[in-house]
């Protein structure tokens, strides 16, 4: 069994935190893009709220994923050179997946 790091700990916290937010979130932009959808087809504001929801479900499946990086024991690792992730930027960004060279 993998015993895991005090910040392992910590990040696995805010990454379930976030994922609450998120999932809150995405609900609700899923509601406002369907019930306005009913009475106001041409709203633009629809739009904006699939488009928005969208993006949440790529935040989600990325949390999801440092979620099981955490369980698997990558987590911290660039998964596409697999060099360790700098701990600032895991700091802002708690569901990274790439390090900072990897993603400009
Ligand atoms: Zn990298």
């Amino acid at each position: 069994m993998k015993v895991w790091s005090n910040a392992e700990w910590e990040q696995q916290s805010r990454l379930l935190d976030e994922r609450d937010r998120l999932r809150r979130l995405h609900t609700e932009l899923r509601a406002a893009a369907t019930s306005r959808r009913d009475y106001e087809p041409h709203d633009v504001t629809d739009d904006e709220a699939a488009i928005q929801a969208d993006v949440i479900e790529g935040r989600l499946t990325a949390v999801d994923e440092a979620l099981e990086r955490i369980d698997s024991g990558g987590y911290g690792r660039c998964t596409a050179c697999g060099s360790q992730i700098a701990a600032e930027r895991l700091e802002a960004l708690p569901a990274a997946a790439l390090c900072r060279r990897c993603v400009s």
